[in-house]
C-alpha cells in the first residue's frame, strides 16, 4: 500500500542518511590520523610561460599518501577537512612546507626568487583566521623564502562574509610581500564589483572553460571575456587545466601565453618536480 512503501521510502533514506553520516566521520578520523602519521605530501605542478618555455612558477596542490589507495586527490577530501576545521591544522602544514620545499629549490640553484613564483591554495576558512596574517608571515620567516615568491590562490568564495574585512587582511599580506591569484576564476560570484575592489594580481583562468573553448563557442567567448576583463583590470592570466596543443593555440590567440596543465606537466612529488627543473636547465633555451 501507499502508505507502508511511504514509511519504507522513509526508512531507506535514513539508513543512507546514517551511513552517509558514519562514511563522513570515519573519512573525518583517518584524516586526522594522517595528519598526525605524516600521510599529507604536496605534489607541485609546473607553471609555464608558453613563448619562452620558461618554467615561471609551480602549483602546491594537496596529496593524501593513503597507506593502502596510494596517493588520494584533495578532490575526494578537502569537503571534509573544511566540515571538520582540519583544514586549518592542514593548511598550515601545507604553507609551512611549500614555502620549506620552494627554499630548498632556491638553495639548490634551480629557481630563483625573480622569476619563479609558487602558488599556495588558501581555503576560505583558513584565510577568515584571525592570525591568517601572523602565519604567513611565520611561514616565511622560518623557511627564508624571498616574500615576494609567494602568491596566495584564493577563490571568489573568499569575500561573501565581509568584503571590506577581506580587503584589509589582503592588503596586510600584500604589505608583506605576497601576492594574490584568483583560482577558478568564472566560476564563482564573479562580480566585477569585488575583481575591481580586490587587490589580487593574476586571474587563474579555470580549467572548464580551458576544456570546452576549442569546441563550445560559448565557454571561447567566456574565455575572451576573461582576457578582456584581466587586461583593462591590468592584471595578468594563466590558464588551468590546459591537456591540448589546440587549447593552447587558442589559449595563446587570445593573449593569455601562461598555463598550466598536463600538456606540460601532471602535479609532481617533490624529487620528480626537481627533476625536471634540473633538465629544463640543462635544456638550451
Ligand atoms: P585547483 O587549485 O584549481 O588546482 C588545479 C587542479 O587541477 C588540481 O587538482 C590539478 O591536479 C588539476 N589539474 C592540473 N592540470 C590539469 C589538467 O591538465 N587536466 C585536468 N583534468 N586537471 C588538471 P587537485 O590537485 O586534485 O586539486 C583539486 C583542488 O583541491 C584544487 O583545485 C584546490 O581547490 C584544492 N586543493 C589542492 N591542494 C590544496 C591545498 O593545499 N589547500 C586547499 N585549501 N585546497 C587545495
Ligand atoms: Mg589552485
Ligand atoms: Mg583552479
Ligand atoms: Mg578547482
Amino acid at each position: 500500500r501507499a502508505k507502508d512503501s511511504g514509511r519504507n521510502a522513509i526508512q531507506l533514506f535514513r539508513t543512507s542518511m546514517q551511513a552517509a553520516a558514519s562514511e563522513r566521520l570515519r573519512l573525518e578520523n583517518e584524516l586526522r590520523q594522517a595528519l598526525l602519521r605524516g600521510e599529507f605530501e604536496l605534489f607541485f605542478q609546473p607553471q609555464v610561460d608558453a613563448r619562452s618555455g620558461q618554467v615561471i612558477g609551480a602549483e602546491a596542490l594537496l596529496r593524501w599518501q593513503h597507506p593502502t589507495l596510494g596517493a588520494q586527490s584533495p578532490a575526494l577530501f578537502i569537503q571534509v577537512l573544511e566540515d571538520s576545521g582540519l583544514i586549518l591544522p592542514v593548511g598550515g602544514w601545507v604553507l609551512s612546507e611549500a614555502c620549506r620545499a620552494c627554499e630548498q629549490l632556491i638553495a639548490e640553484q634551480l629557481v630563483d626568487g625573480d622569476d619563479f613564483s609558487l602558488c599556495v591554495n588558501i581555503s576560505p576558512q583558513q584565510f577568515r583566521q584571525s592570525n591568517f596574517v601572523e602565519q604567513v608571515a611565520a611561514s616565511l620567516r622560518d623557511s627564508g623564502l624571498p616574500r615576494a615568491m609567494l602568491k596566495l590562490e584564493i577563490t571568489e568564495g573568499i569575500v561573501i562574509h565581509n568584503l571590506d574585512d577581506t580587503i584589509a587582511k589582503m592588503h596586510r599580506l600584500k604589505k608583506l610581500g605576497v601576492s594574490f591569484a584568483m583560482d577558478d576564476f568564472g566560476t564563482g560570484y564573479s562580480s566585477l564589483t569585488y575583481l575591481k575592489r580586490l587587490p589580487v594580481d593574476v586571474l587563474k583562468i579555470d580549467q572548464s572553460f580551458v576544456r570546452d573553448a576549442t569546441h563550445d563557442p560559448n565557454d571561447a567567448e567566456i574565455v575572451r571575456a576573461i582576457v578582456a576583463m584581466a587586461r583593462s583590470l591590468g592584471l595578468s592570466m594563466i590558464a588551468e587545466g590546459v591537456e591540448q596543443q589546440e587549447q593552447l593555440d587558442f589559449l595563446q590567440q587570445q593573449g593569455c601565453h601562461l598555463y598550466q596543465g598536463y600538456l606540460y606537466s601532471r602535479p609532481l612529488p617533490l624529487a620528480e618536480f626537481r627533476a625536471l627543473l634540473v633538465h629544463a636547465k640543462q635544456r638550451p633555451q
